[in-house]
């Protein structure tokens, strides 16, 4: 079981407990790497499949390839190797079933898929961030941009052209 902080596989449990009237078992760990403290459930396989309310209140199943398209787009002539994006799918599908019971906000998504997209490559998360947060107008767009660009003046390659 991976440590969604660090993807460490080192932990130990450090409480164990009946949820869901006893139909699974709740594990509190902590991970011996960064000592971060992340919780796994443990039950009879059949889970429920994650339903992501969009923005117009329809429901549709979770899709995790349809996660991945869209940080390729993001990615697309961008230095990342699929796998990196593979491993971003794979955390935040681990992080979403771990938060959320039955149904996410769409929005809730594109924030956690942002957020770790941001630490991989600046200008790809400018990109998917335009797209997800849908800038209200202009001046939010520029201000994000400016903003990476301001904390990104050491490598001069990530400056070019955003799209
Ligand atoms: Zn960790």
């Amino acid at each position: 079981m991976r440590c969604p902080y660090c993807s460490s596989k080192d932990n130990k449990v450090i409480d164990s407990r009946a949820a869901d009237g006893g139909d699974s078992i709740r594990r509190r760990r902590e991970c011996l790497k960064c000592t971060r403290r992340f919780t796994t459930r443990e039950h009879v396989e059949q889970r429920v499949r994650l339903v992501v309310i969009k923005k117009d209140g329809t429901r549709v199943p979770f899709d995790r390839q349809k996660i991945l398209v869209g940080l390729e787009r993001a990615c697309y002539k961008r230095p990342i190797p699929t796998d990196s994006l593979q491993k971003i799918v794979d955390l935040v599908e681990e992080e979403l079933y771990r938060k959320y019971e039955r149904e996410v906000e769409a929005i809730v998504i594109g924030k956690t898929l942002a957020e770790h997209l941001k630490q991989l490559d600046q200008i790809a998360y400018v990109r998917f961030a335009s797209v997800y947060k849908q800038f209200r107008d202009l001046d939010d767009f520029l201000a994000e941009v400016k903003e990476v660009l301001n904390t990104d003046t050491k490598d001069a390659t990530n400056q070019g052209r955003l799209f």
